[in-house]
């Protein structure tokens, strides 16, 4: 299974904030193969006013015995926890780190839970600053699972000027498994 997770955050600085990415592959790393996305930084967008965005993406391609995507989400959870995420908090407030399994494999997955998971991410295809690392961990001509375009042809149908997404010289330190 090709998984992809997302990773936000937004609260410290860009140090502090790269050192959470890094702390959560290195968490994974036990999972499978990381490979790790640039780091973009990103205007908040929705939510209550907030200071910009760290986004990335890790591509974990999991070995036996997998877990399944509920599993995931509990150990993504577990080290959002670890990593000073506090909950309950505002819906799209600021935060430490923010850990979103964006992508399955190619399954499509609707759980109530708890944990409540949707796979793929019901907002991915919305969000530049999770399609470009995705992208760039996947390529544009990846069929998202469920929906009838690639993720390149989705990304090029969001407008850059409301959704401006910045590259950075930052880079996410992880293991190889
Ligand atoms: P958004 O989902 O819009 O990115 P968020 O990441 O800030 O918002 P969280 O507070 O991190 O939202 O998570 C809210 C709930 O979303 C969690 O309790 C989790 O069970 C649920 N959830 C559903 N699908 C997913 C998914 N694919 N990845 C992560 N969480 C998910
Ligand atoms: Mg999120
Ligand atoms: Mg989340």
């Amino acid at each position: 299974h090709v998984v992809v997770i997302g990773l936000g955050g937004n609260l410290g600085s860009p140090t502090a904030l790269l050192a959470r990415f890094s702390a959560a592959a290195a968490s994974l790393a036990h999972l499978g193969q990381i490979a790790a996305a640039p780091v973009y930084r990103t205007a908040a967008i929705g939510g209550p006013d907030q200071p910009d965005y760290l986004n990335s993406a890790l591509r974990l391609d999991l070995r036996d015995p997998a877990p399944s995507p509920t599993e995931l989400l509990t150990t993504l959870q577990a080290i959002e926890d670890q990593l000073g995420r506090l909950r309950p908090a505002p819906r799209w407030s600021a935060r430490t780190i923010d850990l979103d399994l964006l992508l399955f494999g190619r399954q499509e997955v609707e759980l109530p839970g708890p944990p409540a998971l949707t796979v793929p991410h019901p907002r991915l295809l919305q969000r530049r600053f999770a399609l470009l690392p995705t992208i760039d961990l996947l390529g544009p001509d990846v069929m998202a699972p469920g929906a009838a375009v690639t993720l390149g042809a989705a990304l090029a149908a969001l407008d850059a000027s409301v959704q401006p997404v910045w590259p950075t010289e930052l880079r996410i330190a992880h293991a190889q498994a």
